[in-house]
């Protein structure tokens, strides 16, 4: 965060730098693991995860400096909003990742559908973050962690319905149609 309070800007702490960081992180993680350092005041990311057993996110992201929420199913109540947009705002987090499980054993899940619910509920109740977003301050991302095979998969987010083509059958050109 610089001087004027706003966050710092820069290709350091850009949305697209940050997930590079994560999936470099996770790159280590998937070939033996790298120390846990402490955790900084300017992470990489805030990520909000499950709060059911599994590896936690700074253990996923190799080591990788991250602000963790985790609630019951992305649940995304007053206090983890709050605390995501003290990560966003405050801390100036470039980046923030809906990492969901794909063995949670709450009614919802936190399947890629549960994370994409979880995406938008963040910009739906949170002005702050959602103009984070707009702006490009800070990148918005999905994620599903499988246990069995010990991967993230990336979670698109929902496309928002496509405009309806309207195709109308055009009368025949009589012009053309008639004969020369
Ligand atoms: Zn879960």
């Amino acid at each position: 965060m610089d001087a004027t309070g706003s966050p710092r800007q820069g290709w350091q702490t850009s949305p697209s730098f940050a997930l590079a960081r994560l999936r470099a992180g996770h790159h280590r993680f998937r070939v033996g693991g790298a120390p846990v350092l402490p955790g900084g005041p300017d992470p990489v990311a805030a990520i909000l995860s499950c709060a059911d057993p599994q590896p936690e996110a700074v253990t996923v992201f190799g080591g990788t400096d991250v602000y963790a929420v985790r609630t019951a199913g992305l649940e995304v109540g007053p206090a983890a909003l709050g605390s995501l947009e003290y990560a966003v705002t405050h801390l100036g987090a470039p980046l923030l990742v809906v990492l969901g499980h794909a063995a949670c054993s709450l009614p919802r899940g936190s399947g890629p559908d549960r994370v994409r619910a979880t995406l938008a509920a963040l910009r739906r109740r949170s002005p702050l973050l959602d103009q984070a977003v707009r702006s490009g301050r800070c990148g918005l991302h999905g994620m599903v962690w499988h246990d069995a095979d010990r991967l993230l998969n990336e979670v698109r987010p929902a496309l928002s319905p496509p405009a309806r083509r309207v195709c109308r059958l055009r009368p025949p050109n009589r012009a053309s149609t008639r004969s020369p």
